[in-house]
Order: structure tokens, then C-alpha cells, then sequence
């Protein structure tokens, strides 16, 4: 079987939280293969441990997946902080002489230095076009769980376990590997946290993530982090606004005074992205169009929200709502240029994730969460048959069927985007819903 058939075959996603199916990446051909490892999310710990844990499989992984999309370097970006993985790294690229194929390239400890479009700046010295992807630059970026399960689809092994880091305000932050559909409360107990009416969760990092609305879900292959945190926290309280209290507060007092542009990560990058003329248009009901349609071109990194606006206004939810109101018009973003040129102030303006975490008031949760051997035995695992971009899987089994771990369960529908779906535990399918496969455990 070709590598791209067995990556499909183990149903690979990005791990980094996008969930985009891995074999529909790799299907391209690329000059660069670039492996994220940034990890820029303050609190999360899964990527750096696992470069560290399992340097030689990810080196495989990753030169394997650069020679099928026919790229003639493989660059690997990590932040310089992390000097012991990155000499452990260095060493392992030279035992398994792949030094000629693969590079390490060290990343400023700042935010968002993991984001698609600035790593492959930072890696590569191009610019992927306003709401363009990286291949338009000749790029394709994996971040470094994949490159594992990519390694791990070589020996026929489909992703069935997810590694999470448990974070926050709890008295031991970890990092497990639990099967994928394990119902998140069980995850969540291992914080050491009996009760959490007090305490809200935010499923991801505490930049991009969201404040779950119920604890009741159930772990994913995107997953990667939940971080805990009293209700009244700083960060809670703002996240946990409702979009009609952010729009009356995007109402008050905004001064104009551009910082959420001057500092927003893309805008530096050279894409005419502008959040404060986001805010003129929402206060103002500007009907400009052609203005609006910059709001195609956010990530969503939250920096304008969470750091850069000094009076803690939102600008990425007015840029939300504007893009959701062209989007309801069928109103598109058409290309331009596709040539950029960073701004030359960007140097001075990437943030510290010291600075972040301070600001984020989290500075007292920045603490190592070390993978730790627990393990999590759900009676019953759900597995959801949408857990990437794209069409949900089509149920191969039935009711009562027995299955094993790492047996397929779901397939890619015909002609669509997708990805396959495994067992996570031995045992019998329980119930086919519309959005999950429970399995129940022998
Ligand atoms: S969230 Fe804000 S800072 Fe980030 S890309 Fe969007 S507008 Fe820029
Ligand atoms: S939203 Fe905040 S940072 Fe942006 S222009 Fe208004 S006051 Fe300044």
C-alpha cells in the first residue's frame, strides 16, 4: 500500500487542533514540508514532550511525509527555548543521517509563532497570500503528533489515542494519552479537582480556545489541551460573554487608536487585514463592501482581544460578524496580490509569550504538565464521525457488531473530503448515533 493510502487508511488529522485530513495535505506537491512544533499556546505541553519522547519516530515521519509530497527540504520549527530537545533532535537527524533532508530551525518564544501562516514566514522567508493556504508557496506544514501518526500509520498502527494536556488552576498539570472518545470528565478528574461548579474549562489553549458550555463531551483527534480555571478568572469572565454583550461593549469607547492592527500577527505579515476599521464599520454601520471583506483574512489568534487592545475591547468578534454578514450575502473574498511584503515594524511588535501569559494572568499557571503513564479505561468510548474538515464518516459496522481496538469503524463518504474512523477500545458498538459510534467495553 502507498504512504498516502496508508496515512488515509489510519484516518490522520492535523493534531494541532485544525483537524484537516492529513492524506489530503500530503496528496500535494510541495518544495518545503515543515513541521510546527512552536507549541505556542501558553499552558500546553503536548508537542514539545512528544519531540522529546519520540524524537526518532517523528524524524521518520517527518522525512517520510516530505518525500511523498516530493519536497526537497524538510525544516522542523521549535521554539529556541527548548535547547535539550533541540541538541537531542540535532543528534538524532545525524544517527539517522537524514541531515542533508531534514533542518532544524529555531522560533522566538513569542505569540503566535505557531500560527500556519507565520511559521511558514519565520521557516521559509515567504508569504502564503491573503486568505491563501501554504502550498501557494510551495509549503506543507504538519505539526509534530501528526508527523508521529504518520510514522505510526507506517507500521499500520490508525490513530485510536489522543495526547492532552490538563492545565491551569489545579494542583498538577499533566499530559496523558487517553483514547479517543473518552468522555472528557474522566480526563478531567486526573486534575485532581473533585467538584467543578466553581471552575470553567477551555477546550484547547487559552489564546484560540472556547470555554466548554458542558463538560459532557468527548475527546477527539484534534483535542489538545483543557485548561481549568475558576470562574471568576480574568480569562473565564472575558471568554465567557455572550456575542450580543460583546457587540453592546464594542459600543463603548473605541479610541481608534489601531493597536489591535498595529500589533495583529497577519496585518504584520503585510496582509491588509485591519481590525479597527472592523470596529468603525460594526459602530458606524459603514456599508463599504470592498472594506469588509479584510475580515476574510483573520486567524483568529485572539491577540487583538487578549493582549493588544488597551481598553480590552473585541475586535476579532466585530471582524466575526462581518465576515458572517458577507458570508450570509454570498459575499466572497477575491484574491489579489500574491506577493507580500512584511511590515517593517513587525520585529518590533511580536509578542512574548512571557508577556502573554502575564497579561493573561496566568503567570501562576505556567508550570511543566510531564506526560505521565496514567491510564484511562472508559466503559464506553464515543466516537464522533466528524472529528476532522470535511463530510462525517459512514458507519462500516452495525449494532452488536463485536470490534477491536484499531479496527475501522467509519469510512471516508465516496468523492468527499473526510476521515476514517477507528475503535478505540476492543469491545461492541453499542449505538450508532447521529453524530457518534459508542462502543462499549468487553
Ligand atoms: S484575531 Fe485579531 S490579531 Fe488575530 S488575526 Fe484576527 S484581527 Fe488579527
Ligand atoms: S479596538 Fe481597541 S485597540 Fe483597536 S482601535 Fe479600538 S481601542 Fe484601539
Amino acid at each position: 500500500m502507498s504512504l498516502l493510502n496508508m496515512v488515509k487508511e489510519a484516518g490522520i488529522v492535523g493534531a494541532g487542533g485544525a483537524g484537516f485530513p492529513t492524506h489530503a495535505k500530503l496528496a500535494a506537491k510541495a518544495e518545503y514540508l515543515l513541521l510546527n512544533g512552536a507549541e505556542c499556546e501558553p499552558l500546553l505541553r503536548v508537542d514539545q514532550q512528544l519531540l522529546e519522547l519520540f524524537p526518532d519516530e517523528i524524524i521518520k515521519g517527518l522525512e517520510a511525509a516530505g518525500k511523498l509530497v516530493g519536497a526537497s527540504k524538510a525544516l522542523l520549527g521549535i521554539k529556541s527555548k527548548h535547547k535539550e530537545v533541540i541538541a537531542l533532535l540535532k543528534k538524532r537527524i545525524n544517527a539517522l543521517q537524514v541531515e542533508d533532508f531534514i533542518e532544524i530551525k529555531e522560533l522566538e518564544d513569542v505569540y503566535p509563532a505557531g500560527d500556519e501562516q507565520v511559521l511558514v514566514y519565520e521557516l521559509t522567508g515567504r508569504i502564503v497570500p491573503e486568505a491563501g493556504l501554504p502550498i501557494q508557496v510551495g509549503c506543507v506544514v504538519i505539526n509534530a503528533e501528526t508527523a508521529l501518526n504518520i510514522y505510526r500509520a507506517t507500521k499500520k498502527e490508525p490513530v485510536t489515542e489522543k495526547y492532552i494536556t490538563v492545565a491551569g488552576d489545579i494542583p498538577k498539570p499533566l499530559t496523558v494519552k487517553v483514547p479517543v472518545g473518552t468522555p472528557i470528565k474522566d480526563v478531567l478528574k486526573l486534575s485532581g479537582i473533585e467538584n467543578f461548579a466553581n471552575y470553567a474549562v477551555i477546550d484547547g489553549g487559552p489564546m484560540m480556545g472556547t470555554v466548554m458550555s458542558s463538560l459532557d463531551g468527548y475527546v477527539t483527534k484534534k483535542m489538545k489541551g483543557l485548561v481549568i480555571l475558576k470562574k471568576q478568572h480574568y480569562l473565564i469572565r472575558k471568554k465567557s460573554l455572550s456575542r450580543e454583550q460583546v457587540r453592546r461593549v464594542n459600543k463603548t469607547s473605541c479610541g481608534q487608536c489601531r493597536m489591535c492592527t498595529d500589533m495583529c500577527p497577519r496585518y504584520l505579515l503585510g496582509h491588509n487585514i485591519q481590525p479597527h476599521k472592523m470596529m468603525r464599520i460594526v459602530n458606524y454601520a459603514l456599508d463599504d463592501l470592498r472594506g469588509q471583506k479584510m475580515a476574510y483574512l483573520c486567524c483568529q489568534c485572539n491577540l487583538c482581544e487578549l493582549f493588544s487592545c488597551p481598553i480590552g475591547l473585541y475586535p476579532k468578534a466585530a471582524n466575526l460578524d462581518i465576515k458572517e454578514n458577507l458570508m450570509e450575502k454570498g459575499i466572497r473574498f477575491d484574491s489579489g496580490p500574491t506577493e507580500f511584503k512584511a511590515r517593517k515594524s513587525r520585529e518590533y511588535r511580536l509578542v512574548p509569550s512571557k508577556r502573554l501569559i502575564a497579561r493573561l494572568a496566568l503567570r501562576d499557571f505556567d508550570k511543566p504538565a510531564p506526560i505521565t503513564e496514567v491510564t484511562i479505561k472508559p466503559e464506553t468510548v464515543y466516537i464522533a464521525k466528524s472529528q476532522h474538515v470535511g463530510a462525517p464518516a459512514i458507519p462500516v459496522v452495525s449494532v452488536g457488531d463485536h470490534v477491536n481496538t484499531g479496527q475501522m469503524i467509519g469510512k471516508i463518504p465516496e468523492n468527499n473530503l473526510g476521515a476514517t474512523i477507528h475503535a478505540s477500545i476492543s469491545g461492541t458498538v453499542a449505538e450508532i448515533g447521529n453524530a457518534f459510534i459508542a462502543i462499549r467495553r468487553d
